[in-house]
């Protein structure tokens, strides 16, 4: 029913392994193969998810998530969601030791100059970089499943929202059972714009197993770095409404109502560099029109205003600067434009 190993990812340069854990629950089994743990999936075994948290290693409430569930799934009073339990449920709380140790959201240049995010290199490469053989070790895990579930989170002045592929039905099923009140749709490939192209979305996680026709989403929880009780809850509830919908646990998800937005590339950016005062009164969740003031940049030294910041679309704000010293081009305020589909 239940059964966990340690799994090699890579090795740094001193000799060092990195090492993470897999648990898997359910009719799957983990198989001893030449490079480690492998997951063995009767033909007959019925649905299989995976999960995994903190491939941005401050992101720990992804981890705390799967954590809380694992008591769910196993501990003494778990008797209710094991009932029913049908198929297999793969976890990997922490995806990269790497960005954990460091409680950062990249790799220092020495570990990996080429793939400092490694939401950037998946499927992976075996040969390959440090982040392309983690992310290579990792993908068998994951495609193996019929659904994909990548944790992640965001600044304490991020709404909460799940990202799925626009257009991708299968995709935005998951997301719904997820159950975060905002949803945002990424276009990809050519539908997408060409920040997409540059900033490589392409190599995520969420997109690359996508591509192989395994619906596959990414919650962003709110909180970085530090566990919070209400973020937790609402990951929990996201991942039973994740099994629920793919029949691994008994039971429907809860029934969605909320909204559907446009990708997270639409952006209010500082036109210079200073200190950003955002109006007192902006909050994340509001709902701004095209041209509304959402605040101003200014020089500390002159008390010149450089910039008044404007929404340049309707939308529903979802993130919002609260480290005021900005340099030029950086995010103010993300605004998600809402969409109907
Ligand atoms: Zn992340």
């Amino acid at each position: 029913m239940y059964d966990s190993r340690e799994l090699v990812l890579a090795r740094l340069p001193s000799g060092v392994p990195i090492r993470t854990t897999v648990h898997v629950y359910g009719e799957g089994t983990l198989a001893d193969g030449e490079e480690g743990p492998e997951l063995d999936v009767p033909d007959d075994g019925g649905p299989v998810v995976y999960a995994q948290a903190a491939q941005h290693g401050r992101e720990v409430n992804g981890a705390a998530v799967l954590r809380r569930l694992h008591e769910r799934l196993t501990g003494a009073d778990a008797a209710g969601d094991r009932t029913g339990f049908r198929g297999t449920f793969v976890s990997v709380p922490v995806a990269d030791p790497l960005t954990f140790d460091h409680v950062s959201y990249t790799t220092p240049e020495s570990l990996d100059s080429i793939n400092a995010n490694m939401n950037r290199c998946w499927p992976g490469d075996a040969d390959g970089t440090l982040h392309e053989r983690m992310a290579a070790r990792l993908w068998p895990f994951a495609s193996a499943a019929d659904a994909v579930v990548d944790l992640h989170t965001g600044s304490p002045t991020m709404l909460t929202h799940t990202v799925y592929m626009r257009g991708d039905e299968a995709c935005r099923g998951l997301a719904e059972a997820f159950g975060t009140d905002l949803l945002l749709a990424e276009a990809a490939g050519d539908d997408a714009d060409t920040e997409w192209a540059e900033r490589n979305f392409g190599g995520k996680f969420r997109v690359a197993a996508t591509r192989e026709g395994i619906p596959t989403i990414t919650p962003e929880l709110a909180h970085s770095r530090e566990i919070v009780e209400e973020a937790v809850e609402t990951g929990v509830d996201g991942m039973v409404g994740v099994l629920r919908h793919e029949g691994v646990l008994a039971g429907d998800p809860d029934p969605w109502e909320g909204t559907v937005a446009r990708n997270h590339l639409g952006r209010v950016t500082a036109a210079d560099s200073g200190l950003f005062r955002a109006k007192p009164d902006l909050a994340i969740g509001d709902e701004v029109a095209d041209g509304e003031r959402l605040g101003e940049v200014y020089d500390p030294a002159t008390f010149e205003t450089l910039q008044v910041a404007e929404a340049d679309r309707d939308g529903i704000v979802y993130s919002v600067a609260r480290e005021s010293t900005v340099t030029a081009g950086a995010t103010l305020v993300g605004v998600a434009e809402r969409i109907e589909e």
